[in-house]
């Protein structure tokens, strides 16, 4: 049997319509966007000029504030180390959430050793940050606040148009995370008042290896980032580098379905599967506990901890015939278990029995009931293990 494939918060399958529109750019279309002196470069660069206004108008944004990247992470550094390097000069603390993905994390970590603070201003046990912690946490030397729109491992939604509206009224720049959110919910840059997002094409049926940072043009001044490469000064000059062409296709292409999709009811088809899973594996199995708030959550997403069921070994249990994460994915650094479940303020017990299911565009109803009966078949046999395996 084919597995079944519920790990959509780590990536998603690229949507066969991307795939179609992307090949052309891997053949005869391969000219260099930079080279626009002959035929081949013009057609690379109006494809990317293309997937710019698609990307731009998925978030709400003018073209010219869309800067192609690697990826979300090499975006988030950006944003956090070059943006808050580019406003030394006015301050040298800025803001995160307890629950930001390392690639937010490190980058603003690191920027001790430079002499610019980090507060970390925690979650509740919801797994929602608080304005009013974000706003206590505001000195006067503050220059940035970065928050994440919707977490990757319990999905919590944060009040980023609120967030957005304290940093607007304080002077300060406020960067957003949108990995997990795009394409899942309406996201519009605008309405959260955010001067710099972070876009990854891999996780909305797009191509790994590319992604966007948004940097808002109507903000005074200008939020710009110190650039990690310089070279040849593309994306004029915050990412030196010759685009990815066919990545950058597929991305537009995935942003105009994204569209599509949420205009067309995906997410509630999403959110139904989702709460039918939730449902039946509660009914079906015992000690099952939603981590984080189940309303403000993405609607493909199921973060749950799964009693004397430890997510390892219940995972090692399904045999592959179901693709899903732990919560705690990022435990191997440290062995501490996933400091998102620390920052609801989880036991042992809970972090280390918690499971991530994420729900995409290509799951169905017979899916979510073959997992249901799988995973209780598994909790089972863990449990039955760890009996025998006890003095
Ligand atoms: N931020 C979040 C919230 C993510 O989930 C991810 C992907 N795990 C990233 C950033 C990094 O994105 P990319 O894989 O494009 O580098």
């Amino acid at each position: 049997m084919k597995p079944i494939y519920l790990d959509n918060h780590a990536t998603t399958a690229v949507d066969p319509a991307v795939l179609d529109a992307m090949l052309p750019y891997f053949g005869a279309r391969y000219g260099n966007p930079s080279s626009k002196v002959h035929a081949f470069g013009q057609e690379a660069a109006d494809a990317v000029e293309t997937a710019r206004a698609s990307v731009a108008a998925l978030i709400g944004a003018d073209p010219r504030e869309i800067f192609f990247t690697s990826g979300a992470t090499e975006s988030n550094n950006l944003a956090v180390r070059g943006g808050a390097r580019s406003l030394g000069a006015r301050g040298r603390h800025i803001v995160a959430t307890a629950i930001e993905h390392a690639s937010v994390l490190e980058p603003a970590l690191h920027l001790q050793h430079e002499g610019i603070e980090v507060t970390q201003v925690p979650v509740g046990s919801e797994g929602i940050v608080d304005v009013a912690a974000i706003e206590a946490a505001l000195r006067p030397d503050t220059v940035l606040v970065s928050v994440i729109a919707a977490n990757n491992e319990i999905g919590t939604v944060q009040p980023i148009a609120e967030i957005g509206a304290l940093c607007r009224e304080r002077g300060l720049h406020f960067h957003s995370d949108a990995v997990q959110a795009l394409g899942r919910i309406p996201v519009d840059v605008r309405a959260a008042s955010v001067d710099a997002m972070s876009l990854s094409a891999h996780k909305m049926y797009g191509p790994k290896g590319v992604g966007a940072l948004f940097l808002s043009r109507s903000r005074r001044p200008r939020l710009k980032p110190q650039p990690q490469a310089e070279g040849g000064g593309q994306e004029k000059g915050v990412r030196s580098g010759t685009l990815n062409v066919p990545g950058i296709v597929g991305f537009g292409k995935a942003a105009e379905l994204a569209a599509a999709a949420l205009a067309s009811g995906e997410p509630a088809r999403i959110g139904a599967l989702r709460d039918r899973l939730l449902a039946r594996l509660q009914s079906t199995i015992d000690g099952v506990t939603v981590n984080g708030a189940l309303d403000h959550r993405l609607p493909g997403n199921l973060n749950i901890s799964i009693e004397r069921a430890e997510a390892e070994t219940l995972i090692l249990s399904l045999g592959g015939s179901i693709a899903l994460s732990s919560g705690a994915a990022c435990a191997e650094a440290g062995g501490k278990g996933s400091h998102v479940l620390r920052a609801l303020g989880l036991p042992d017990t809970r972090v280390y029995t918690a499971l991530r299911f994420g729900v995409g565009r290509y799951n169905d109803q017979t899916e979510i009931d073959s997992v249901v009966d799988a995973v209780a078949a598994a909790v089972q046999a863990t449990r039955a293990r760890s009996v025998r395996m006890s003095p």
